[in-house]
């Protein structure tokens, strides 16, 4: 079988790219391990209203939040919104969601289909894939191959192009039946009590629904933190003492790379998407969105390739565009993460102090990493603090 863009995983990034690809003319099909899409969640599932309204995801498959409460080992504080600005994503639905919009477009997607070998021509470029699928073992070949494979980045490994990421964040979470939470609050649980190396986190999907997580960095923590999770909650650490019965109902388990972007992400006939491409923002574990976005744009640029046989030059636009946008913002939340991860409890009761003083705009543009020059600057004259300032300064150095 021949097509034009042969797409190796449906998550976020995979499904929006073959949606964009179909959409500009091209014979997409898309492979997917998993016997359906959003089966095997790997995220929390955290994003932003406007952002997720942009691709047209309807309501009715997010929980939408408001307020935001940071707790330390000794502190604790919140910042309350005036509307509703975040929303944690029921992943299954939203997924199938994408799935649909691709397949409504004419890409041809296939499930329980795990990829496990690659073709090449005589040049050494890439230009075709062998699938394991419900129908017996399938050989393809495509001008252009999109991995959307995400951490395990499987093709660009393959074809040498992409080393295992060394940083990266292991989570681990249930989803829970919990009597009773604020459904418009979601909880950062930060310090050595909560995560070694990183953070837990309470995300309600609604007032009796909740996602309870640890999030450890490697190789900062060797520890599971499944273990940690476990710990927190056979102890029920505050706040889940507030939360009457938790009963756990599925278990969720991601890594997710904590590097920045790769050097290089196109190559003659192959792409980098999502996570594979290294795409999310490492301060709070957030991907979703820009797969979606960044998604879309290498199923468009991909399709135009394709009258050059999708050379590494067609495909130069999107490293370009999506350098330019997401570099800048990756390195300074990495600046921060590196500031956060050296905090010892004490240090963390006085950081989340600087956070109370924000108003709930400059925290959001803070938690989203919109560090543009103009923010910051301000950030930094509205908060003279020099605990603050130490902080505005580390993502300044980075903007300039
Ligand atoms: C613990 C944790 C919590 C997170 N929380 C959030 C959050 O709250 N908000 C947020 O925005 N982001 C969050 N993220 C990050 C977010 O999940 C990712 O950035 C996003 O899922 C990346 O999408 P993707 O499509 O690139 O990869 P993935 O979602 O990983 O999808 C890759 C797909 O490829 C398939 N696949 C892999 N290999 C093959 C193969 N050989 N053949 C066929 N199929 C294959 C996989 O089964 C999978 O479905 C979190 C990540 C982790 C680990």
């Amino acid at each position: 079988m021949k097509y034009d863009i042969a797409i190796v995983g449906g998550g976020p990034a995979g499904l929006s790219a073959a949606y964009s690809a179909s959409k500009n003319g091209a014979k997409v099909v898309l492979f997917e391990k998993d016997p359906s899409f959003g089966h095997n969640v790997r995220t929390s599932g955290v994003s932003w209203i406007k952002e997720i309204e942009q691709f047209g995801i309807p309501k009715e498959f997010y929980n939408p939040i408001k307020n935001f409460s940071f707790v330390s080992p000794n502190n604790e504080i919140s910042i309350s919104g005036h509307e509703y600005t975040a929303c944690v994503l029921d992943i299954k639905k939203t997924y199938q969601f994408l799935a649909i919009k691709a397949a409504k477009e004419g890409s041809e997607l296939f499930v329980r289909s795990n990829v496990f070998d690659i073709k090449k021509n005589l040049e050494g470029k890439i230009n075709g894939l062998k699938v394991s699928t419900p129908k017996g073992i399938v050989e393809i070949d495509s001008t252009l191959i999109i991995d959307a494979s995400g951490f395990n980045s499987f093709i660009s490994r393959k074809m040498g192009y992409a080393p295992l990421w060394q940083r990266y964040g292991v989570g681990a979470e249930y989803e829970c039946y919990c009597d009773k939470i604020n459904q418009e609050t979601l909880f950062l649980l930060v310090g050595q009590k909560y995560s070694n190396a990183g953070y837990a986190w309470i995300f309600p999907l609604s007032d009796n629904l909740v996602r309870i997580g640890v999030g450890m960095g490697r190789p900062e923590s060797t520890i599971d933190p499944l273990n940690k999770l476990n710990y927190i909650m056979e102890n029920k650490l505050y706040p889940l003492n507030k939360m009457g019965k938790i009963q756990p109902i599925e278990v969720h388990y991601g890594m997710i790379p904590n590097e920045g972007l790769r050097k290089s992400f196109v190559y003659n006939g192959l792409m980098m998407i999502g996570d594979t491409a290294g795409q999310a923002n490492p301060l709070v574990l957030e991907g979703i969105r820009y797969a979606i976005e960044f998604g879309q744009l290498a199923g468009k640029i991909g399709a135009k390739s394709l009258i050059y046989d999708s050379t590494m030059d067609s495909l130069e636009d999107y490293e370009y565009s999506c350098k330019k946008l997401l570099e800048k913002k990756i390195l300074a939340s990495l600046k921060v993460q590196s500031r956060w991860l050296a905090l010892s409890d004490l240090d963390w009761d006085k950081e989340i102090d600087i956070i109370k003083d924000l108003t709930i705009d400059e925290f959001l543009d803070f938690i989203k990493s919109d560090f543009s020059n103009y923010k910051m600057m301000k950030l930094a004259l509205n908060h003279p603090k020099l605990v603050a300032r130490q902080l505005f300064n580390l993502v300044w150095s980075i903007r300039k």
